[in-house]
């Protein structure tokens, strides 16, 4: 696998408690490039930023927990940092909302490394510049159990074009991009489960190395989304953060209606049938719940199929129908005989 970070305490890590808190921060501060709307960036007592003109905030913010969101014996440093802001990008985008600002705190072990700063930045920065995201401020503090990465994203959008859960209506289609199931499968073969065919020619390193990278470093689908809400076409929209079931499910919630979704529209990755080749039926149980897609989820009525199509071509990012808001509530999923598919679980809750 990659880098094995156990390096994360090791007798180097003179070299963080040296530098202190301050020194880190004017360390962090120093790869920080001032960004768009940035009046007063870090090193103030708070960061001072500018909308622009008729735009309104958006905030959401994440905390990534060591042992419970990641483990650096998969995770390396540099995509830790890029996937602890790509998360919240993600929660941005799915409101239709053009990623600004962000804030970062980190609660870390006091012998800890500086290098897996270093790189952790390193990747933090760089998802930054991907997105036109400047980080403007944040907290640093010494953990006594583990690495704790806590940030807060701010975007921009005109009130119009600001997609919420709640717009979806009955006999709306529901869509999402990319594949599903990746990133579950992927965690499974981190977790060393046999997900996968003892068929060598299909555990392929580039394989595995695919469906990992879409668990340890996924990409927010910000272009998607922004041409979606331009559009206009959409009725709502989330990210799917803890299984298509359980995500659409909280627009079907918050919407007051549910919806049916049908199993063979779910869109696969030609990786994820080849390393599930060798079970007797498709594991739909990691595509439905299995999580950490970060793909988008929207509705939109039938009337607009084209638009979306063509939308979504012009992204460059695959779109699938797979299925249809119900004015009944509660979100099934059917197998192509009409039968409901029970799925074991409806998505990675924390606290069951
Ligand atoms: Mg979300």
């Amino acid at each position: 696998m990659h880098r094995n970070d156990s390096t994360l305490t090791s007798p180097s890590a003179t070299a963080l408690a040296t530098l202190g808190e301050f020194g880190l921060i004017a360390r962090i501060a120093s790869g920080v490039c001032s960004g768009e709307g940035v009046v007063t960036g870090i090193g103030d007592d708070a960061a001072v930023t500018t909308l622009s003109p008729g735009m309104q905030l958006l905030t959401s913010t994440d905390m990534l927990l060591e042992g419970v969101h990641f483990r650096r014996s998969w995770h390396d440093p540099y995509r830790l940092g890029r996937k602890s802001l790509a998360v919240s990008i993600s929660d941005v985008a799915a409101m239709g909302g053009i990623p600004r600002w962000a804030l970062l705190s980190l609660a870390i072990p006091p012998d800890s490394n500086l290098d897996f700063v270093d790189e952790f930045m390193r990747g933090f920065l760089a998802m930054a510049a991907e997105h036109g995201v400047t980080l403007i401020g944040g907290d640093t503090c010494s953990s006594r159990s583990g690495l704790t990465v806590s940030v807060t994203i701010m975007g921009e959008q005109l009130p119009e074009r600001i997609i919420r859960r709640s717009g979806a209506l009955p006999d709306n289609d529901i869509w999402v991009t990319g594949t599903l199931g990746d990133a579950a499968l992927g965690l499974r073969l981190a977790e060393g489960h046999p997900g996968r065919s003892s068929d060598p020619r299909n555990s392929g390193v580039e394989e595995v190395g695919f469906l990992l990278n879409r668990l340890l470093d996924p990409t927010p689908r910000v272009s998607a989304a922004l041409a979606l809400a331009e559009a206009g076409v959409i009725t709502a929209m989330i990210d799917i953060s803890d299984g298509i079931l359980a995500d659409f499910g909280h627009i079907a919630e918050q919407s007051g209606v549910g919806g049916r979704i049908t199993l063979a529209d779910l869109p696969l990755s030609a990786t994820f049938l080849s390393h599930t080749a060798h079970l007797s039926a498709v594991p739909y149980q990691l595509v439905l719940s299995g999580g950490e897609d970060y793909e988008l989820c929207f509705t939109a009525q039938a009337s607009s199929r084209e638009k979306i199509v063509d939308c979504m071509k012009k992204c460059g990012i695959a779109v699938t129908r797979i299925g249809i808001v119900t004015r009944s509530p509660g979100v099934t999923a059917v197998t192509c005989d009409g039968s409901h598919y029970t799925a074991q679980t409806e998505g990675f809750n924390h606290f069951t």
